[in-house]
């Protein structure tokens, strides 16, 4: 999908933003500030006036058309400099997909910038580290990489009805499918079974891949799997889902808007592109 991106590393402390590189730009609460000329998430590093010094938190994500591609935080300019701001959600659901894939970069690898100042080990100071995206402790030359955290979401049919629920961090009435992070020790497929298990109550069996994405809230990859029903009556678990039912794809509740995972799923269930045909 991202056939424009390349990444060929470097000496970080060596980049700077020319007038001619691209800049994505996050606010300080993570949403991106679209470009005010042209409505589009990219900026120009002349245009945003992020000349020659980068912020240290800036991340670079390699060339897009050719072009070094920055991330920054760009919580100094002027409110007139920059256009509307977007949540990574909105830039999702509505920004063609190679260039929501930059913005998920961007904002994971701010994050990840962001969190890895020090070494945990002993607590120096971090530095670049040379010819890797990484950094690294001079003192005891312990290496910190971005983080993933693997996540997985479950699509569970029985008798061709879906199984949705409502988390209670939901702010309206939108369901979807299960989800949840994968524990240390665990298969992504051992993940999918206990999560629908915790959550709603029933065992799940046929457990198939069916794609993935990076997941920036803040640091996951989620990963997507269809299921069948095997046992179980629904319960919901009270903490994370308060409810909770088998749906007919001809009256579904609402549903997350589209970008996520789960909705790509049920879009493909409803489009029948489904699920064996989506891995082919
Ligand atoms: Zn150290």
């Amino acid at each position: 999908m991202l056939e424009n991106w390349h990444f060929r590393v470097g000496v970080y402390s060596e980049y700077v933003c020319s007038p001619e590189d691209l800049c994505l730009l996050f606010n300080a609460a993570g949403e991106l500030l679209l470009n005010p000329q042209n409505g589009e998430l990219l900026h120009t590093g002349g245009y945003s006036g992020l000349l020659r010094s980068l912020p240290h938190d800036s991340a670079y994500l390699g060339t897009w058309k050719g072009r070094p591609l920055y991330a920054v935080v760009s919580q100094e300019l002027a409110p007139a400099v920059h256009g509307r701001a977007v949540s990574l959600r909105e830039v999702l659901a509505l920004h063609e997909p190679e260039q929501g894939c930059l913005a998920c970069m961007g904002k994971q690898l701010l994050h990840w910038r962001q969190q890895t100042r020090y070494c945990s080990a002993c607590a120096t100071p971090l530095q670049e580290k040379a010819g890797e995206r990484a950094r690294i402790c001079p003192a005891c030359q312990a290496l910190y990489y971005p983080r993933i955290n693997p996540a997985v979401t479950v699509s569970v049919t029985k008798d061709n009805k879906i199984l949705l629920a409502h988390n209670r961090s939901f702010q309206n009435n939108v369901f979807s499918l299960v989800a949840g992070y994968v524990e240390v020790g665990e298969s992504l497929e051992q993940a999918a079974a206990r999560e629908v298990l915790e959550e709603v109550g029933i065992h799940i069996k046929n457990i198939r891949y069916w794609g993935s994405q990076p997941w920036p809230f803040p640091s996951s990859l989620m990963l997507g799997f269809l299921a069948d029903y095997e046992s179980g009556t629904i319960k919901p678990d009270g903490v994370e889902i308060d409810q909770a039912g088998w749906y007919a794809l001809d009256a579904l509740p609402d549903l997350p808007r589209p970008g996520s995972m789960a909705r790509k799923i049920i879009d493909s269930l409803l489009t029948e592109n489904a699920p064996d045909t989506a891995q082919s």
